[in-house]
């Protein structure tokens, strides 16, 4: 073998062996996805589906009150999370068998392009939004009404959309946003742009109290958070499953701890005391639980520890 040939086949050999490791640099292309956003559960003879309107990042030190920056950053490592906590925003749809309802509808476009999820997930899921027959508010901050309409249009063309008097009364009212201080009308002002189409369609339905709205849903009034607030329980067959809006929004902090509270409160001792009592009633009869904001899919049971409680989440059920 000449020099000029061993020379060829040491280059040759090192082409490959470059080819090689350029491939293999290259790999397979990252996705960066996750599944569609829902998740389905039986509770009796209804089927619910929770559906995730995307994660928003959470300020936890700038919001939560009552609580030291020690006592929070203590509470997240506990939980192997940082300040600021990555947070969810679900909406809950239960087909009773007779009646589509959704529960909140997500942010829409009010919260920045990381939300707004919540109807491709609901279409993902196997639904049409013409199919909704009702929808439920648990109170009208932009992350829970911002899905219901979109350029003034009905996104939900044939349903019935329901919240608290109280509710409706506070955020619908021109004399309260012009009474709101600068920073606080953009609220009032989404909350009408949502629900007003609705409103003159005749498809607004306020209620007042405690009221069964369709057979094994009813609305149980929780004033704290919000004017009206309201949480939905849902029973079939002696399941029983609340849906809890915004009775809390830091798992990590507010189960250990139910009295820290957040600057959205209106009223916060108000807040805090409702969120210690359906916490309470959630560990004693050992019922579902669904929160706007605990991760996705939100669902599980509360049982007591230490002085606070922890959150279970749900087992993975295939449903079939
Ligand atoms: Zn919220």
């Amino acid at each position: 073998m000449t020099l000029i040939n061993r020379l060829c086949g040491v280059v040759a050999a090192l082409a490959v062996t470059l080819q090689f490791s350029a491939n293999a640099e290259a790999g397979a292309p990252q996705q960066k996805t996750q599944a569609p956003g829902y998740y389905r559960l039986m509770l009796g003879d209804f089927e619910v589906t929770a559906l995730s309107d995307g994660t928003f990042q959470m300020d936890a030190g700038k919001i939560l009150t009552n609580i030291t920056p020690k006592e929070l950053d203590a509470a997240l490592a506990r939980s192997f999370l940082k300040d600021p906590v990555e947070t969810s925003v679900n909406g809950f749809l239960i087909n009773t068998g007779s009646k589509l309802v959704l529960v909140d509808t997500g942010a829409g476009t009010l919260f920045g392009p990381t939300l707004g999820k919540l109807l491709s997930n609901l279409k993902a899921s196997g639904y049409r939004p013409e199919q909704v027959d009702e929808i439920y508010i648990t109170h009208m901050h932009d992350d829970h009404v911002g899905g219901l309409s979109a350029d003034g249009k009905r996104v939900f063309p044939n349903a019935i959309v329901r919240a608290a008097q109280q509710e409706a009364d506070f955020w619908l009212s021109k004399a309260h946003m012009d009474a709101a201080p600068q920073d606080r009308k953009d609220g009032f002002q989404s909350a009408m742009n949502m629900l007003n189409p609705y409103v003159s369609a005749g498809k607004f339905k306020p209620f007042n109290g405690d009221t069964e709205l369709v057979p094994g849903i009813r609305a149980v009034a929780t004033p704290g958070h919000t004017a009206g607030h309201t949480v939905y329980v849902v029973e079939s067959r002696g399941q029983k499953l609340v849906l809890w809006g915004d009775l809390m929004h830091a798992a990590a902090v507010q189960f250990p701890d139910p009295s820290v509270t957040i600057q959205y409160d209106m009223e916060s001792g108000m807040a805090a005391t409702q969120r210690k009592k359906v916490f309470a009633d959630a560990a004693e009869k050992r019922s579902w639980v669904a929160g706007a904001h605990l991760s996705f899919p939100g669902i599980g049971h509360l049982r007591t520890a230490g002085s606070g409680y922890a959150f279970v989440p749900v087992n993975y059920g295939a449903l079939n």
